[in-house]
């Protein structure tokens, strides 16, 4: 195989609409990384597969490519390993209830997960809003954990799948994140680079998500399960909606609450919902029992809060304070307009405003304020009277108060009559096929 990466041929090509091989994507990432090719060219090249997008088998390929641009995990010694990756939402905390149930059912859930940027929140910054809590272990601590606990999450590891970490930031700063081949090689990239056998994919549809209609999403979960199925991986997905924010905290350690309480029974239905969902998915594509009545049994003795503490103590977190995490000082309420039905709570919009009181990130390498975030006390289908409270803002002197306000307040919609959305759009997505 040559090493010489030939960009210029590589962007004209895809430009004309041709096709890559193997070798040829391998050596253009080869010489990306190695600085041979420069930003620029690679620039043009995801334009170019933007508009000209690329065929299933080139996509398996690229994913292989950027998952062994560096290390691969090897997690073959545990049992069952399982993982679940979300498309990116707000509100969505399902990991932190997922992983530990999932330990429960038999399954090992070792896993790197990102930190959230833009309107999206990330797992790890949910965790670290935990005192003592530490995202970076070394291997053998990883392993340890894994074997130990059945429950370990760390930060993504900058060695794990770095064509991607590359071409994220690129695609980031040149209009070339929405693309089909592009978001499915990229998630896809890290999942085989984590090293499970088994993944539930979670594509979120609405205006929270990077799909916005039913049909793109599914067609983006059929492509990241066929990569997947390709690479020997048992993969499923489901797609959910992502129209409003799931259960009714945004913010780190509000969703850290939340989970908390969905894992003593007492969460909100949705999200409680979409966990038991995501386990029956993952614990069916593993060859695991994946019966409801079990699911639900270890929630409510118990077994599935113990876990969680298990892993949060393993991985240094104080768990006397998960009863009382620390919330940003100041509220603000934001009011109903009118009487009526919660038509809308729009996602992005209260996912922006979390981020506005200093709960996200413009840029990489931001810090977060664990503390701040919007609690909803109203979603669609929830009656409420003319300057009723819908949602307070937990925020820190002030900080981001009035642009977060007006967002909370732009994301309600209030009309005569509305019923609940549905919250899964649809199951084994891609299964059969
Ligand atoms: N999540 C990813 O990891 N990559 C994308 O391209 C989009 C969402």
């Amino acid at each position: 195989m040559t090493t010489d990466p030939r960009p210029l041929e590589l962007i004209l090509a895809k430009r004309a609409g041709g096709e890559h091989t193997a070798a040829e994507l391998r050596a253009f990432l080869t010489g990306y990384l190695a600085g041979a090719v420069p930003d620029y060219q690679v620039a043009a090249w995801l334009m170019a597969v933007c508009w000209r997008g690329m065929t299933p088998r080139e996509t398996a390929d690229l994913t292989l490519a950027m998952a062994h641009s560096g290390d691969v995990l090897d997690l073959s010694d545990l049992p069952h390993t399982l993982d679940k990756h979300s498309t990116g939402g707000v509100g969505d905390k399902t990991t932190l209830v997922l992983a530990p149930l999932l330990a429960v059912m038999g399954g090992t859930v070792a896993k790197m997960s990102g930190r959230g940027l833009g309107h999206t929140g990330g797992t790890v910054d949910k965790l670290e809003s935990i005192p003592g809590f530490r995202a970076a272990l070394s291997d053998d601590e990883f392993m340890a954990t894994a074997r130990e606990v059945g429950v370990v999450v760390t930060g993504q590891s900058k060695d794990l799948a770095p064509a991607d970490g590359l071409l994220y930031a690129l695609r980031d700063a040149t209009g070339t994140v929405e693309s089909l081949p592009l978001i499915a090689s990229s998630v896809m990239s890290k999942k085989l680079a984590g090293g499970a056998r088994s993944i539930v994919l979670d594509v979120k549809v609405g205006s929270g998500a990077f799909m916005k209609t039913v049909s793109d999403a599914r067609a983006l979960a059929e492509a990241m399960v066929s990569i997947g199925r390709l690479n020997g991986r048992n993969v499923r997905a489901v797609l959910s909606s992502m129209a409003q924010p799931l259960g009714h905290m945004v913010g780190n350690a509000l969703e850290v609450t939340e989970a908390i309480a969905c894992l003593r029974g007492e969460g909100p239905a949705d999200l409680l919902e979409l966990c038991l969902v995501l386990a029956e998915e993952v614990l069916t594509a593993a060859g695991l029992p994946a019966d409801r009545g079990a699911l639900i049994d270890a929630v409510d003795s118990g077994r599935a809060m113990a876990r969680f503490e298990a892993w949060i103590e393993a991985q240094g977190g104080d768990v006397a304070s998960l009863a009382h995490l620390e919330r940003a000082p100041g509220q603000a309420l934001v009011r109903a307009p009118r009487g009526g039905v919660v038509a809308r709570v729009d996602a992005l919009a209260v996912g922006r405003a979390a981020g506005a009181l200093g709960g996200g990130r413009s840029r990489k390498g931001d810090t977060v304020d664990a503390g701040v975030g919007v609690e909803l006390h109203a979603k669609v289908g929830t009656p409420v009277a003319a300057g009723e409270a819908v949602a307070t803002l937990w925020h820190r002197g002030g900080r981001g108060l009035e642009a977060a306000a007006a967002l909370v307040a732009g994301a309600f919609e209030v009309a005569e009559n509305a019923a609940p959305q549905p919250l899964v759009l649809a199951r084994a997505v891609g299964a059969d096929r």
